[in-house]
């Protein structure tokens, strides 16, 4: 496995956003995981793991650390007796398709999200009312010292987009997803139904949803009341169609979507309201 230096982040993140990684590797196997934590300890680096980039915005000055980015490999999947066995590399939307085309399902709403099963486990990923952490029944984990460990469905934590690994520094390399018989045709009709759905999101760059809603309230539907539908600052903007998308128009630096995310957050808690983000931000912003 190569241990590259200066990889431009932004050639790996849904918004083509952001600077350089100091050091970037892509293993396809847990040695060579605990191969680049154990390079990572010995350069005291911090260590991001990245799945797609589809919920990351990296600063323009990039992240002073080593990236690790498991989208791709780690992409096995095994269909055993009601469960799934899959490696968290593999795109969710290319897993329920899968496993639909064996006549498995039970996470069809979920087709189309454009991350991993890592970011989707990481993320609680969700869509129309499912999220994925209700169908894991157990992970593979790797903690900082490069010790393997099973994680049960409990232990994980999962909240609305949120999970254990949000607040303890686990690597997730394989999950176990509870899986049942359905007719191919079936799952086939709800996975299209599920991505015609998404025919309406903005298609320009983004991380899709920049915040999360707060208790009771849809977080797009608070920006447009304040009047921020549509604003710009350099090349970023906040989307005319869907105000909860911050779309990078071309060009857009980190710190334009961020002083965006700011701008909204400002004017929300002008109102009382704490409008957190769904984006991970990696790196510094001004
Ligand atoms: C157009 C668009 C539409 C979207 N729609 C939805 C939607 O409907 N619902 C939804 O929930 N999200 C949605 N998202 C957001 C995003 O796709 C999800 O959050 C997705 O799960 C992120 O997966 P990823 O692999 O891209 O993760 P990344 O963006 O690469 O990483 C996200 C976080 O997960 C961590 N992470 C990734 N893999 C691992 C791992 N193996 N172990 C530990 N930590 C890990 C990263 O360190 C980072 O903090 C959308 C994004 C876009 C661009």
């Amino acid at each position: 496995m190569e241990i590259t230096e200066n990889v431009p982040l932004k050639n790996y993140t849904s918004y083509g956003i952001g600077g350089p990684a100091r050091f970037f590797c892509q293993p396809s196997s847990p040695d060579q995981v605990v191969k680049a934590l154990n390079f990572a300890h010995k350069l005291r680096l911090p260590v991001y793991v990245l799945g797609n980039g589809s919920n990351i915005l990296v600063s323009d000055a990039g992240v002073d650390g080593l990236v690790i980015r498991l989208a791709q490999n780690f992409n096995h999947l095994s269909i055993e007796a009601g469960s799934a066995r899959v490696g968290v590399g593999l795109s969710l939307d290319r897993l329920v398709t899968q496993l639909a085309e064996k006549g498995w399902g039970n996470f069809e709403r979920l087709a189309g999200i454009p991350g991993t099963v890592g970011g989707a486990i990481y993320m609680n990923a969700g869509a129309h009312g499912v999220s994925l952490g209700e169908f894991v029944q157990e992970s593979m984990v790797m903690d900082p010292d490069g010790t393997i460990s099973r994680l049960s469905s409990a232990e994980h934590d999962f909240a609305y987009r949120s999970s254990i690994f949000q607040h303890k520094k686990l690597i997730v390399l394989e999950t176990v997803l509870a899986i049942s018989p359905q007719s191919n045709r079936k799952l086939m009709h709800n996975i299209a139904a599920s991505r015609e759905k998404r025919r309406h999101l903005p298609p320009l760059p983004s991380c899709g949803s920049t915040f999360r809603n707060p208790p009771g309230v849809y977080a797009g539907k608070l920006i447009e009341e304040m009047g921020l539908k549509g604003t710009k600052i350099g090349q970023a903007q906040i989307s005319p169609s869907h105000a909860n998308f911050i779309v990078n128009l071309g060009g857009a630096s980190a710190q334009d979507v961020y002083a965006l995310i700011n701008l909204v957050q400002t004017e929300a808690a002008a109102r009382g309201i704490f409008l957190q983000t769904e984006v991970r931000l990696w790196g510094k912003f001004e």
